[in-house]
């Protein structure tokens, strides 16, 4: 059983919607025509001083809502059950000797329902983190913090096929904006930003002094009415403590799983659900739903996804730097970043002990490292 808190699935979309082609091939998804957008070929990183350089790495802009409900239609041919405005609230487990699943409760007309295993895929709202209580009555996860992500569509937006993300921290503090391209001249132009109160007002201020200032916003075609900027909040905690429990594995968002340094997590999402869906079949098979059989799940997303807080680092080294010593080192880069190996980074690494040896100090190692990781293949779009 699939149940969904809103009436219809994927909207409203809190998303830039954009997934790599390399995420679309690890997850064996097939892209029908209808749920593509555009294709794109990679990332152009637009630092302060305007110094431009590119991460190509083909890959989609989606329609977002189109994706998420042909993902749900994939599902029901497989054989499972979609409820709609079903919103889940309360999870007691089920005892017969021995754990023998949850009993979950919300608003709904299916509920209550008895479940075997449940895989929290709630997103950001991490239901199952706040509800489901440890032995000793503390919840499973305490929640960390998030960052706001806002965005506008316009029309008419010049574009080469590639995504522009600009670390420009006076607008998008310890984040980014972005302009993402789609079909017919649309876009999503948008931010990411630590301060959540000034998202919108950062982000009009930024339209304001770009050549987006004389662009139409419209609202996206999925909103009928009401305010045209769209998005949400974003974990960026990193990986929840515990991502199962008793009959419980959490995914996605829901589990803390967002990339650091440009907070992609549909690729994270996806893969970890594959992991959490493969586990339980096996678990429900075999008979043994307890915490210890499906302690394999941790085991497998921790091998598979590039480590944390060591990208955190590199992030948080990057914003260290002042908007000057971030563009100096940007014009160290050569144009194409995707495939700077080790000579590559020596050579950037050289430029910038002539240009500023100072700047070693201030951890520039980790902070150009960043770049390397918000490739595909660490999940980083
Ligand atoms: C502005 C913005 C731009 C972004 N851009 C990108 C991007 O371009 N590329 C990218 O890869 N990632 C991007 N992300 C991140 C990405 O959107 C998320 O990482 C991804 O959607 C996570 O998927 P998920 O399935 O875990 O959660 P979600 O997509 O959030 O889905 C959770 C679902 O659970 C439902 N739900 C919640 N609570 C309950 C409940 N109690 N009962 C029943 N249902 C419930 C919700 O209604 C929702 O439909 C962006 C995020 C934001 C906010």
């Amino acid at each position: 059983m699939l149940i969904e808190d809103h009436s219809e699935i994927g909207t409203p979309v809190h998303c830039g919607e954009c997934i790599s082609g390399l995420a679309c091939e690890s997850l064996d998804l097939d892209l029908p025509d209808h749920v593509i957008s555009k294709r794109v070929h990679g990332i152009r990183v637009i630092f302060p001083d305007g110094t431009e350089k590119r991460l190509t790495e083909e890959g989609y802009v989606l329609e977002k809502h189109l994706f998420e409900r042909w993902i749900a239609d994939e599902a029901v041919s497989a054989g499972a059950s979609v409820h709609l405005s079903h919103k889940l609230s309360s999870m007691k487990r089920v005892e017969n000797g021995r754990f023998a699943g949850w009993m979950c409760d919300g608003k709904g007309e299916q509920f209550p329902i008895q479940a075997k295993i449940v895989i929290d895929a709630s997103g950001v709202a991490a239901v199952c983190s706040k509800t489901v209580k440890l032995e000793q009555g503390v919840p499973l996860n305490t929640m960390g913090k998030v960052v706001a992500g806002m965005q506008y569509e316009m029309l008419e937006v010049p574009t080469d096929g590639y995504l522009d993300f600009y670390i420009w921290p006076k607008y998008a503090e310890k984040g980014y904006l972005w302009m993402i391209p789609k079909c017919d001249g649309r876009a999503n132009v948008g931010l990411v930003t630590e301060d959540r109160p000034r998202a919108k007002k950062a982000l009009d201020e930024f339209i304001e002094i770009t050549h987006f200032k004389e662009l139409e916003q419209v609202p996206p075609p999925w909103k009928e009415k009401g305010n045209p900027a769209f998005g949400g909040t974003i974990p960026i905690s990193g990986p929840f403590e515990n991502t199962h429990y008793d009959g419980l594995m959490l995914v996605g968002d829901a589990a803390g799983f967002t990339s650091p340094l440009f907070e992609g997590g549909s690729h994270l999402a996806l893969k970890s659900a594959v992991y959490a869906a493969e586990t339980a079949a096996a678990a429900i098979a075999e008979g043994d739903l307890s915490a210890e059989r499906l302690a394999i799940y941790p085991k497998l997303w921790k091998d598979e996804f590039p480590p944390y807080d060591k990208i955190l680092r590199g992030k948080n080294a990057l914003f260290d730097l002042t908007d000057e010593e971030m563009s100096l080192m940007a014009r160290c880069f050569p144009d194409e970043m995707s495939n700077m190996g080790v000579s590559g980074k020596a050579m950037v690494g050289l430029r910038l002990l002539v240009r500023r040896p100072g700047l070693y100090f201030k951890r520039i190692v980790p902070a150009m490292l960043a770049f390397g990781y918000s490739r595909a293949k660490y999940y980083g779009w």
